[in-house]
């Protein structure tokens, strides 16, 4: 078998132009562009270049984006006063808080303070305790609801499906679980501490990998047929690879989203959609 590759460039782009249409209408209607603000708190070069593929994500939809930068040295007293008056900005429509910050800043209290109206990153209590209860509004993180809007316009039907995910951070591997958990499949959460991993797998009708750890899964690990959706960006000597030895597995699965070119495009395009709702959610009052 030889698996259909899910385009993550391809539904990028389509939903760019999409959602362009969508921040002109709200741009027209209300006067001002849904902005996010991209909060970071130090010198880190990986959180720098993301917080700049956000601003380029921004501009190619029409969204306004605003970059707040503290020293490495901020205290927590002066980061909880930034993010005070991002909360209360009234053009300010979400609020992204970019890993990783100095040892000294309690990140969890950020979150929690964040006001969770403007939490297009899905990470605020609330809205992951709505994304558990499945009680909109809620803001879904964008990785996973990236994977899930692949599937979803590749045609996978997921009731009754055996779903497993390998990864159970709060950013791609629990919430993938909930979003497939109420399109009622029947779900597996793994991690670093499940026995006998690869029988697990092979179990899986829905295969989804949040890891980190470069073409770990092998084709004798996925059910032939399966769906196989790589979260897995590491980057090696080789080249960015994913958690499943693509080649592989593309042999085995029905479908696969690719490293590079799956999962990845189609994140910043989630966090537009995020963005959008916010603005859409904080206008309504
Ligand atoms: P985390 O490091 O937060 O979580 C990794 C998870 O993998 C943990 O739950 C860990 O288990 C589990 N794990 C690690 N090693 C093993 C192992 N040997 N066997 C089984 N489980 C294991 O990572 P993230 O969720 O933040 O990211 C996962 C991947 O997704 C990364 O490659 C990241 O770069 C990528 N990513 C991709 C995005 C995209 O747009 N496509 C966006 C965000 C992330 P335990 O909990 O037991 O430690």
């Amino acid at each position: 078998m030889s698996a259909q590759m899910l385009d993550g460039k391809a539904l990028a782009k389509r939903l760019r132009e999409e959602l362009k249409e969508k921040f002109a209408e709200f741009t027209a209607a209300h006067g001002y562009a849904p902005t996010v603000a991209i909060f970071r708190i130090g010198d880190d070069e990986a959180s720098a270049g993301y917080a700049r593929a956000i601003e380029k994500t921004c501009q190619g939809v029409g969204a306004g984006s605003r970059m707040i930068v503290l020293p490495q040295s901020a205290t927590q007293a002066e980061v909880e006063a930034a993010l005070d008056m991002l909360n209360a900005d009234p053009r300010v429509h979400g609020i992204m808080i970019l890993e990783p910050v100095p040892d000294q800043i309690d990140h969890a209290a950020l979150i929690d303070r964040m006001d969770p109206r403007k939490d297009v990153d899905g990470v605020h209590p609330l809205n992951a305790g709505r994304l558990l209860a499945n009680r909109p509004p809620f803001f879904v993180p964008a990785t996973p609801a990236g994977g899930l809007r692949l599937m979803e316009e590749a045609g996978v039907s997921f009731k009754g499906k055996h779903a497993v995910i390998v990864g159970r951070s709060d950013i791609v591997g629990k919430p993938m679980a909930l979003l497939l958990l109420h399109r009622h499949c029947t779900v597996t959460i793994t991690h670093s501490r499940t026995v006998d991993l690869p029988g697990v797998c092979r179990s899986a009708d829905i295969l989804c990998l949040a890891i980190g750890r470069a073409e770990m899964v092998k084709a004798d690990w996925v059910k032939p047929g399966a769906v196989a959706v790589d979260f897995g960006t590491t980057y090696t000597d080789d080249g960015l690879k994913g958690d499943c030895d693509q080649a592989g597995v593309a042999e085995v699965a029905g479908l696969l989203t690719p490293v590079p070119g799956g999962t990845g495009p189609v994140t910043n395009v989630m966090l537009m959609e995020n963005l959008l709702a916010a603005a859409e959610l904080l206008a309504a009052g």
